[in-house]
């Protein structure tokens, strides 16, 4: 960060350089290039994939609301289908029944870093010739059913750096190219459509400003070399709310992996009981001191998605999970004994203590 301040180079520097260069082989991909947000790396991909006015892009309701936004930033229309019991991610056979005339392509969510179903999906979009961006905001350091780290397929694939994602850089995103073009074109239209080798006034194409400091690529830069310990920590809290809450009648907690899959921990969300009022369960820890969250809402039910005519009803499994899922205090440096008090207070909300 002094590094940064001292060179007087705050944006454009060697230091966003160092972090696409350092955060590239992490992920272990040639290139990626850094935006303002993993919103913003989103519309680049789309604007990649030329999805637009027409084209139907099917994508998951169980998500958050960005990995729709971006489509309908282009004009696209996002046509959702109900996703998986166990992974919450989109169901493929679910993505197949929907593909038709107007489908352009395939956005898939890793939510709450599960990877989705990537070779299915993959098989899928050969067959009818669909585009596809993987929206990994959540999903940093997953690993997928081929032993992959979800990001690096050779799809267009975005991650996020806002405070609560693994790693954070207070805003910022990323997006993985697929090639030295696209990187260029990505470089080029997050800051306003200048070329590497133009001028400041120069422009030869529609651009953005989505680009990301050297301040918070500073940062950036912090995060990638912790990254291993920020992730093995993730995990560890995760396991042992896991074993916690593992004995409560009902209680279904998050799967870590199946087979080669391996979730990355973004939040830690369990489903309740059934018959459980999750709204007055979250009154309840609240009156005890315990911060939990309804997490995540299906995004088709928002208004501007309504209007496109979803309805309740059309997605049962997401729908079900929006009802029934609390995400609990979730962060890295949680202690044994923190864990216990929520795991405890939690039982005594459910009227099991
Ligand atoms: C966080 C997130 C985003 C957007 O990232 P921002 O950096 O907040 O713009 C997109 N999709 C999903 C699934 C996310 O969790």
């Amino acid at each position: 960060m002094l590094e940064v301040l001292r060179s007087g180079q705050l944006s454009l520097g060697p230091m966003g350089e160092r972090f696409e260069r350092e955060f590239a082989a992490w992920l272990g991909v040639e290139d990626v290039v850094m935006t303002s947000s993993g919103t913003t790396a989103l519309h680049l991909g789309v604007r990649m994939l030329g999805w637009g006015e027409g084209d139907e892009v099917v994508t998951s309701p169980f998500s958050f609301v960005a990995s729709a936004n971006c489509l309908l930033y282009e004009g696209a229309k996002p046509v959702f289908v109900d996703v998986e019991e166990e992974t919450l991610d989109i169901d493929p056979a679910a993505a197949a029944a929907a593909a038709g005339e107007r489908t352009v392509g395939l956005l898939p969510v890793h939510i709450f870093g599960y990877p989705a179903a990537m070779p299915e999906l993959e098989a899928l979009a050969v067959e009818h010739g669909l585009g596809i961006l993987e929206d990994a905001c959540e999903a940093l350091g997953a690993v997928d059913s081929e032993g992959r780290k979800v990001g690096a397929r050779g799809n267009l694939a975005t991650f996020a750096f806002y405070a609560n994602k693994q790693m954070t850089t207070g805003e910022g995103g990323m997006i993985v190219p697929r090639g030295p073009e696209e990187a260029a074109r990505l470089r080029s239209e997050r800051n306003q459509g200048r070329a590497v080798d133009m001028g400041w006034l120069d422009h030869d194409r529609l651009g953005f400003n989505y680009r990301l400091s050297d301040l918070a690529a500073a940062l950036g830069v912090a995060q990638v070399e912790k990254l291993g310990s920020l992730l093995d920590r993730r995990a560890a809290v995760a396991q042992m709310y896991s074993e916690r809450l593992g004995s409560i009648e009902g209680m279904r907690t998050p799967i870590p992996g199946r087979g080669s899959e391996v979730r990355s921990w973004f939040v830690y969300t369990v489903r309740l009981p059934q018959g459980v009022d999750r709204d007055a369960t979250i009154a309840r820890l609240a009156e005890r001191g315990v911060a939990s969250k309804a997490y995540l809402p299906c995004i088709h039910l928002f208004p501007h998605l309504r209007e496109l005519g979803y309805r309740e009803g059309q997605f049962p499994v997401a729908e079900a999970a929006a009802a029934d899922s609390l995400a609990l205090p979730f962060f890295p440096a949680m202690s044994e004994a923190q864990v216990d008090r929520v795991c405890q207070e939690l039982t005594a909300a459910l009227g099991q203590g």
